[in-house]
């Protein structure tokens, strides 16, 4: 895939970038390392004040880089700037939350006394140059996800971005650069993905993130198995959006509209499988689709489009695949399943749903990453639960109810990483985000996100032989 800006509403490549060479990358990969052992010796309050300084650079360039996001992967100009500001927010929890979430741990002194220690207690220490292999999707948010704990935490990183994000790439490189980290703390690395093994078997390189499709985090966790590396994985989901009759069930169809649709529908915690109870089902299926379709699809950069064109070519050929063989099998569409007529050029999709859908479909077990959304009748709470969990997926969840025994229920049935109540699934930075099964594991965000790349270590001390005891 060559490296590029394309303008997925027009399809004009607006400039091409040459991947870096065998001597550039081994350059980065030293300073990756040279840079840890610096930055590893520095505090908390040190990294904080660097990450604000960040924060604060992005928070004043936020519509300029919202721009760039648009034009290089499509999402709607004004989900662009708030993408920008979630960024802002996050880096700022860190920097603010890090000391305490790092914070020695220290076991009870009769615990210690048990070991034959005198004292003793866990220090998270920083692993050393981390790799991030990143979608384009979210091309900020999921870059600062990584990285705003893995600086705070003492870590180096190096981010392979996508490879149709160069210019959003090299922005968050200079980011960091103008808000004063020391050179070689954050670096992009302008390459295909066919260079990522050699990277990640690199000595110098720690550990690996990756955000991004099942196959590309095989392929990632695979190499990093054999050189015995840390690695946390974000892949795919399709996440369930279940409707019981006690719902607000207006509510529930409109805010299923955006869960379904934001960021053109390219979203791994999209709500994608609506399973609605048979006692409802006819209201919001019809109130769904008239919202799918009130939805103004156009140029992403005019403030008032609200679903912009797919990313690439591919993408939207894939899912025109999976649409079509639904249809095959028997499935309705309620609304959409074509292109926009108005929007010849670029890669648009129109916002779809399709009801009648049946196991044998690809459209049951695999992702749609667009604006495709299933539908599915549910005769009571068990079957809704039943093909909730028939996904390889295991990202996240979404229930509306307002009784409480099925809330409960659903808690305790739903494999996922998370159960969203009466509202859809968003990340936060004190929440962890991630999920299970084929959706990938460990944790970003919150505690768990920033302990992820730490070297949890166990500090003890015997009783030194000069202090008199107790007797
Ligand atoms: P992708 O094709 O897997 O690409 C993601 C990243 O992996 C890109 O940087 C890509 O580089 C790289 N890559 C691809 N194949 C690779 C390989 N064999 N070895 C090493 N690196 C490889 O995914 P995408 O199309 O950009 O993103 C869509 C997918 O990401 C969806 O499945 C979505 O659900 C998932 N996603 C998950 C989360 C989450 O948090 N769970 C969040 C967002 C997206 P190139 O661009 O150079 O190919």
């Amino acid at each position: 895939m060559p490296i590029s800006t394309t303008n997925p509403a027009t399809g004009e490549t607006l400039q091409t970038f040459e991947a870096l060479g065998a001597e550039e990358i081994e350059e980065r990969l030293e300073r990756a390392r040279t840079a840890f052992e610096e930055y590893r010796t520095t505090g908390s309050a040190e990294r904080a004040e660097l990450l604000h300084r960040a924060a604060d650079l992005l928070e004043k360039e936020r519509d300029d880089i919202a721009r760039t996001l648009t034009t290089e992967m499509g999402k709607p100009v004004t989900a662009a700037r708030a993408e920008a500001a979630k960024c802002v927010k996050a880096m700022r929890w860190y920097a603010d939350h890090a000391g305490e979430l790092l914070a020695d741990e220290h076991p009870s002194a009769a615990d210690v006394e048990d070991s034959g220690g005198s004292t003793a207690y866990v220090r998270y220490r920083p692993l050393g140059p981390v790799l991030a292999v990143m979608p384009w999707n979210f091309p900020l948010w999921q870059v600062i996800r990584f990285a705003a704990p893995a600086l705070m935490a003492g870590n180096t990183g190096l981010l392979k971005h996508a490879s149709n994000v160069p210019r959003t790439a090299l922005y968050l490189e200079d980011l960091f650069r103008r808000a004063g980290y020391p050179r070689g703390c954050f670096q992009t690395l302008l390459i295909g993905s066919d260079a990522v093994e050699g990277v990640l078997r690199d000595d110098r390189v720690a550990a690996a993130t990756l955000t991004g499709s099942e196959p590309a985090g095989r392929s990632v966790a695979s190499v990093a198995g054999d050189e015995i590396k840390k690695t946390v994985l974000e892949l795919g989901g399709s996440d369930p959006y279940l409707v019981l009759p006690s719902a607000d069930v207006v509510r529930a169809a409109e805010v299923a509209v955006t869960a379904r649709t934001q960021n053109n529908g390219q979203s791994c915690i999209a709500a994608k499988r609506f399973i609605v109870h048979r006692e409802v089902y006819e209201e919001f299926a019809r109130l769904f689709v008239d919202g799918m379709k009130a939805l103004r699809v156009g140029d992403p950069m005019d403030e008032s489009t609200q679903v912009g064109p797919l990313a690439g070519e591919r993408g939207r050929a894939d899912l025109e695949e999976l649409v079509a063989d639904a249809r095959e099998r028997g499935a309705t569409v309620l609304c959409g399943g074509r292109r926009p007529a108005a929007h010849p050029a670029g890669w648009f999709y129109e916002p779809t749903v399709l009801a009648d859908v049946t196991p044998g479909m690809r459209v049951h077990r695999e992702e749609t990453f667009g604006p495709v959304a299933t539908l599915y009748r549910a005769a009571d709470l068990e079957e809704a639960i039943a093909v909730a969990n028939d996904t390889p997926f295991g990202l996240s969840s979404n229930v509306w109810t307002r009784d409480r025994e099925e809330q409960d229920r659903c808690v305790r049935d739903l494999r996922a990483g998370g159960v969203y109540f009466n509202g859809m699934t968003a990340s936060h930075p004190a929440m962890p985000f991630g999920g299970i099964k084929r959706s990938g594991y460990g944790r970003e965000l919150s505690g768990h996100g920033i302990r992820e790349f730490c070297n949890v270590t166990t500090i003890w001390h015997g009783t030194p032989p000069d202090v008199p005891t107790a007797e």
